[in-house]
């Protein structure tokens, strides 16, 4: 942990949380989770549960019945087959990953990340010991990866390659093209992908959503990350999930055994239902889509702001003009006048710097405000 550090954005989130304790004023947009209550089946399944004593270990992958319900997801959803022991319920998204950095990377080894990224991939990387090699993407390009950047960081060290897709914080969503670049990269040089796809459901303007996982050539070399903390509204439930070959998934589970044991009980009952939440998510995924289209279109009419539109996720991540401040300044500059909380494009690492991520999972009062207080801001010389 010496190397790794804190996660910037949860330290960043915790900041704003005790601001309002402390009675002052402020627009927190620095949190990733939905403002949205978890669906009411969700909830009474779990109430059902503990009623029922439903409140004990189980199987450290999980219960046979949630991982069914996945693996039937996973294949009526992204074409991933896997058998049931390919997949590993965990307690959050998070503790998949974590999972699998620890199973497979040590000193020595090398891990690309394409950033603008999720921080815990940085910090899960060196938390294991392995070097940690950004792929850096460019604002100008949308945050578009190619071949030829992969292949600029790649070495003989190189053991894994994370991706997220759709991206926090910058909102991308993978091509065909891009999947299948990356695909024929990680299997030309041997690597393992971890394939983030915890915004699945939030995609906008008809795009689509593509797995690794469903590429046959390249499925046993793919560890899929999800959970229900974005599309059920469970962030607080702590429930995720790894798919992968059932060799792969038989060395992580060896580290959920020891380390956590199993996922709640009745949370993972709850699970069960929530995937059968698809008109709520839906619901949500209309919602965050307007609020997409208030945040974006109203930063990007703000001179010297650029703000495209957000592919998926619920992040706005654009781009100031402000040569002589860094985003970290930027952010506090922004905090001190106008009282919101926003998050600086270098929390994400390389290429973030003059970006700032604003969630738009806020009520739409607040999102007028805040485009309010920007232009306002905006408008005055910087004092
Ligand atoms: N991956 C990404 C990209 C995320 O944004 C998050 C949550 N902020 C997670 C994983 C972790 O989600 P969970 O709540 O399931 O641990």
């Amino acid at each position: 942990m010496k190397r790794a550090g804190g996660s910037p954005t949860v330290a960043l989130n915790a900041k704003g949380i005790r601001m309002k304790e402390e009675g002052i004023d402020i627009l927190s947009f620095a949190a990733g989770e939905p403002d949205f209550d978890t669906p009411e089946a969700v909830k009474a399944a779990a109430v059902e549960a503990i009623t029922n004593n439903d409140t004990h270990y189980t199987s450290a992958a999980g219960t046979l019945p949630l991982r069914r319900r996945i693996v039937r997801k996973l294949r009526e959803e992204n074409g991933i087959c896997v058998p049931e022991d390919g997949v590993i319920v965990t307690p959050g998204a998070k503790a998949a990953l974590f999972q699998a950095m620890m199973s497979f990377l040590e000193e020595g080894d090398a891990c690309m990340v394409l950033t603008p990224a999720y921080p815990s991939y940085r910090s899960g990387i060196l938390t294991a010991g392995a070097d940690y090699v950004p792929v850096p993407l460019r604002f100008e390009d949308g945050f578009v990866v190619t071949r030829e950047m992969l292949e600029q960081k790649v070495s003989g060290r190189s053991k894994m390659l994370i991706v997220c897709n759709p991206c926090n914080p910058t909102g991308h969503v993978l091509s065909a093209r891009e999947v299948r670049d990356i695909a024929d990269f990680v299997l030309e040089h041997d690597m393992l992908l971890i394939s983030d796809e915890i915004y699945e459901k939030l995609v906008y303007d008809g795009r689509e959503h593509l797995s690794f996982a469903a590429i046959p050539e390249i499925r046993d070399r793919v560890i899929t990350l999800n959970g229900l903390s974005k599309s059920a509204a469970m962030t607080g439930w702590r429930i995720g999930y790894s798919a992968s070959s059932p060799e792969l998934a038989g060395v992580m589970l060896k580290l959920q055994q020891n380390a956590v044991n199993c996922t709640a009980s009745f949370t993972q009952r709850a699970a069960i239902a929530a995937f059968d939440c698809a008109a709520e998510t839906e619901r949500m995924r209309q919602s965050y889509l307007e609020r997409r289209d208030l945040i974006c279109d109203g930063l990007d009419a703000i001179p010297g702001i650029d703000c495209p539109r957000a592919e998926g996720a619920f992040y706005a991540f654009f781009r100031v003009d402000c040569q002589d401040m860094s985003s970290a300044e930027l952010a506090d500059w922004i905090l001190e006048k106008t009282g919101m909380l926003l998050v600086p494009g270098t929390a994400f690492g390389e290429g973030g710097e003059g970006c700032l991520r604003m969630s738009f999972a806020a009520d739409r009062a607040s999102l007028v405000e805040a485009i309010r207080r920007m232009r306002a801001l905006f408008s005055a010389p910087p004092a």
